[in-house]
């Protein structure tokens, strides 16, 4: 079995690392994973034949060539060499978790950094045990601040992620509900995210802290007691870092410190706390403000994150990306403020609820109920479950029990002139609707 270092020095003999037999690189080091469905020790020999220089294995009967390196454990001898790797490279590692927007700060905070550094960030959203690994075994000599988001679905994650990636800088975006099943209690969600705060204060590390949230800024003052760790606030006028909301109706416009107004194509005054987050780090580390604040500008979301969608019939703002009870609830008060006529919102199951769904799917119906917009569409197994029996003191609200049958509704009660808010998790796939309601 080889050692850490030992495998360490197989890695850079190699041209990167790589976990997928489809996406072989020449010369990289290849790591058979397992998953509840496959083993990738039947595919090494393939990643071999494919280009790969060595694969690392974890059974020994297919170790037939001395290009298979045998460890016990490959995920963990990933995680290993990744944390090895890390502790060569001595530049900050801002390390990002939350509730929500991880991915869009993470994607803001590299868009600032990198008009002054050579950064390294968080491809796309891979951000658990294997993602941040990766993540951690693509920067490179060169790269002078790495930028990792780190996902947590039960308490004990972001913990497991420290270990590996040691971040000496970090931020929470927020602490709001999802994956209720796998933390057990909104008290769970709070002890996980703060989870990277109890890292930063071993190691003596720097959070970034919103002290427009009072949740954030609660543990912030508490890490601050604690002696050792440093705190850079943001968001309220007296810190570190402090920018003015305008207008978000729908994209975000606001007034930096020089009293110049910004227009960015971020919709939602959400995602302002991202944008004061990233211009915070920004700040902190040098970058010249007028820099930072055209790449905020600049930034554009991807993958149906908060898009604006104008249709032949209707205008939409299109949030399939994901969906949980925080997001839907930030998500429906920035829509019931926007001044348009004819808002009408779409909205489908949040998953991962647990035993907390029943009531989550409640909550965000009432609140719908309170908004009074003219229609309503509700779709999913939850929102179904939960609101069939409401329709008929709310005949504005409309429940289908799948997508197709909201789908065919639509398609013979077409929407018009209508100012759209389409929302749901990810598994829900909401965008599939959009030739139905553009
Ligand atoms: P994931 O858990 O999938 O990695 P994430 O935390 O990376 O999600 P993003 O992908 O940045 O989050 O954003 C997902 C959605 O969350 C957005 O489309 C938006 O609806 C919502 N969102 C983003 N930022 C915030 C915020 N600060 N507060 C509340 N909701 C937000
Ligand atoms: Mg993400």
């Amino acid at each position: 079995m080889l050692t850490t270092p030992e495998l360490y020095a197989y890695f850079r003999q190699c041209s990167g690392i790589c976990t997928d037999t489809r996406k072989i690189k020449e010369d990289c080091l290849f790591v058979a994973l397992k998953g509840s469905n496959f083993n990738a020790n039947y595919f090494a020999q393939q990643a071999l034949d494919k280009g790969a220089k060595y694969a690392v294995i974890d059974e020994a009967d297919f170790n037939t060539s001395e290009r298979f390196l045998l460890v016990r454990d490959s995920l963990k001898a990933l995680q290993d060499l990744a944390n090895f790797h890390r502790n060569t490279l001595p530049i900050p590692f801002i390390g990002i978790t939350g509730t929500n927007g991880k991915t869009t700060t993470k994607e803001l905070v590299n868009a600032v950094l990198s008009t002054k550094f050579t950064t390294k960030a968080t491809q796309g959203n891979l951000n658990n045990h294997i993602g941040v690994p990766l993540t951690l075994l693509e920067i490179t000599e060169k790269d002078e601040i790495a930028v990792i988001e780190m996902g947590a679905n039960h308490v004990g994650d972001i913990q497991e992620l420290c270990a590996i990636a040691e971040p000496n800088f970090g931020l929470i975006t927020n602490i709001g509900q999802a994956h209720l099943e796998g933390f057990g209690s909104f008290e769970g969600v709070l002890r996980a995210k703060s989870e990277l705060y109890d890292h930063l204060l071993k190691r003596g590390g720097t959070a970034f802290i919103n002290a427009h949230n009072p949740i954030l800024h609660n543990m912030g003052k508490r890490f601050e007691r604690s002696g050792q760790a440093k705190v850079i606030y943001y968001g309220t006028p007296e810190s570190f870092y402090y920018a003015e909301i305008l207008s978000a109706s729908p994209y975000i416009i606001y007034k930096n410190e020089s009293g110049k107004t910004i227009e960015t194509q971020l919709l939602g005054a959400y995602n302002f706390d991202n944008i004061l987050t990233a211009l915070c780090v920004g700040k902190y580390f040098g970058v010249e403000m007028q820099a930072a604040h055209q790449a905020v500008a600049n930034y554009i979301p991807t993958n149906n994150r908060s898009q604006v969608i104008k249709g032949d019939r209707n205008t939409l703002i299109l949030d399939a990306y994901n969906a949980n009870p925080s997001s839907m609830k930030a998500a429906l008060e920035n829509f019931a403020q926007m001044p348009a006529q004819n808002k009408v919102v779409i909205l489908g199951d949040m998953f991962e609820l647990g035993s907390f769904s029943e009531d989550k799917h409640k909550e965000i119906i009432d609140l719908v109920a309170d908004m009074n917009f003219p229609k309503a569409f509700f779709c999913g197994k939850e929102f179904h479950k939960v609101g069939i029996s409401l329709a008929k003191n709310f005949p504005q609200l409309y429940f289908f029990e799948n997508k197709d049958d909201l789908q065919k509704y639509l398609q013979e009660n077409q929407l018009k002139n209508s100012y759209l808010l389409v929302k749901g998790s990810r598994g829900m796939g909401l965008e599939s609707l959009l030739e139905s309601i553009k």
